[in-house]
């Protein structure tokens, strides 16, 4: 995706795939301001900060959001260049643009999500797939509401295996079973008493769930517990 102005910002040459992106044609585009594709989704001090970099002769690279003829938005991650005259001042700009629309739905779709996990009333807890020399797989990442239940800060569990809770009182049968699930990458839910950081006891139903990523491979594991 491909755009030239002139020194003010008037479009001078656009190719097809600008025209196809923002479904204006070469004609409604050359002569017009990159205004026409606004989406008013920025910071004024966003494309101010644009201006300066390219007016002062340097290079800007960042991601905009813009609005096409029909109304729909579509991101572009952008770098514009100056081509700068004998006396070092601008007198056109490039701006070379790649798609990248579907990667932002990607990454909202996945704070949405995040958010799930964060606010949730249960707690989550999430650990790598392969088992370490302690006899367990690590802790890569626990929700507020696991901190909250058990006491631990998130610093204290990430690195270490969820047996750091297990106790004396902790039922060794259904243990077990959940090692023989996991071993074999089933999922399994048990009932059996943990230990908090201050060394109370409580009963805690949770189910772990291998996760696998798109070739197939066990990643993780996720445990969703209950008090
Ligand atoms: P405004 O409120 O108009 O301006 C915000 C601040 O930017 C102003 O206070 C001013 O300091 C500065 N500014 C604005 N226009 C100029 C100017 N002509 N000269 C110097 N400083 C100025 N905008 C997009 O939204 N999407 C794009 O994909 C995009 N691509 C661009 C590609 C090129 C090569 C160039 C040169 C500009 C591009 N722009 C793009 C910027 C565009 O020209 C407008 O400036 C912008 O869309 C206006 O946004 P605004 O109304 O939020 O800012």
């Amino acid at each position: 995706i491909v755009a030239i102005t002139d020194q003010k910002g008037k479009i001078i040459h656009v190719n097809s795939n600008f025209c196809k992106i923002s479904k204006y044609s070469k004609q409604e585009l050359i002569g017009q301001d990159h205004r026409i594709i606004n989406s008013s989704q920025h910071e004024k001090e966003y494309i101010r900060n644009l201006w300066v970099t390219i007016a002062n002769g340097h290079i800007w690279k960042g991601e905009l959001k813009n609005k096409a003829k029909d109304g729909s938005y579509y991101w572009v991650d952008t770098t514009i260049v100056p081509f700068l005259n004998d006396d070092g001042k601008p007198y056109q700009y490039i701006a070379i643009r790649s798609d990248i629309t579907q990667r932002k739905k990607e990454e909202s779709h996945l704070r949405l999500l995040e958010s799930v996990i964060t606010n949730t009333t249960d707690a989550v807890l999430i650990t790598e797939a392969e088992s370490s020399d302690e006899g367990g797989p690590r802790v890569i990442y626990a929700n507020n509401a696991f901190t909250e239940m058990t006491g631990y800060t998130s610093e204290e569990i990430i690195g270490k295996t969820p047996r750091m809770l297990q106790g004396e009182k902790s039922d060794k049968q259904e243990l077990d079973r959940l090692g023989v699930a996991m071993r074999q990458f089933e999922p399994c839910e048990i009932t059996i008493i943990k230990y908090k950081k201050s060394g109370e006891e409580f009963w805690v139903n949770f189910s772990v769930s291998p996760v696998v990523d798109e070739q197939g491979n066990h990643t993780h594991f996720i445990s969703i517990e209950r008090d």
